[in-house]
């Protein structure tokens, strides 16, 4: 059942998550020296099997901006990887319809 066309799509939780980083407009992935990476930060379908691949890329970048001189490295960590894990994320959903 399609339901009532008129009517805006109620999306479950996931989904709306998933719309959310798919738009660049999700939560931020941290708060003081806590900081979610992986599917914790940006869980997509498995459509393109890059889940795993973007959860190691994270692991990669966080640490060199852990090692370096960037003054916030949690923000900078977010800012350099949300357009991949953007693209990423709606490329699977684009498979999925
Ligand atoms: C069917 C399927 C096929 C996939 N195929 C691919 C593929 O081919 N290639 C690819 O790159 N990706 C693939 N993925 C995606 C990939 O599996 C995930 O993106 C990846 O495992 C995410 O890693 P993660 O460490 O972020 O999270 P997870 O692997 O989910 O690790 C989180 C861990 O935290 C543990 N945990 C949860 N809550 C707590 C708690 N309160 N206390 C302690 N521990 C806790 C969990 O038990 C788990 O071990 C696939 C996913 C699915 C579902």
């Amino acid at each position: 059942m399609e339901g009532d066309p008129r009517r805006p799509r109620q999306r479950r939780p996931h989904q709306q998550h998933l719309v959310r980083v798919a738009a660049g407009r999700g939560p931020p992935w941290h708060r003081g020296r806590t900081v979610l990476i992986g599917d914790a930060a940006h869980a997509c379908p498995p459509t393109i099997a890059q889940g795993a691949a973007m959860c190691l890329e994270d692991a990669a970048v966080l640490a060199e901006l852990l090692t370096g001189r960037t003054p916030d490295p949690l923000a900078a960590f977010h800012a350099r990887r949300l357009p991949r894990v953007r693209a990423v994320v709606e490329a699977s959903i684009q498979l999925c319809r």
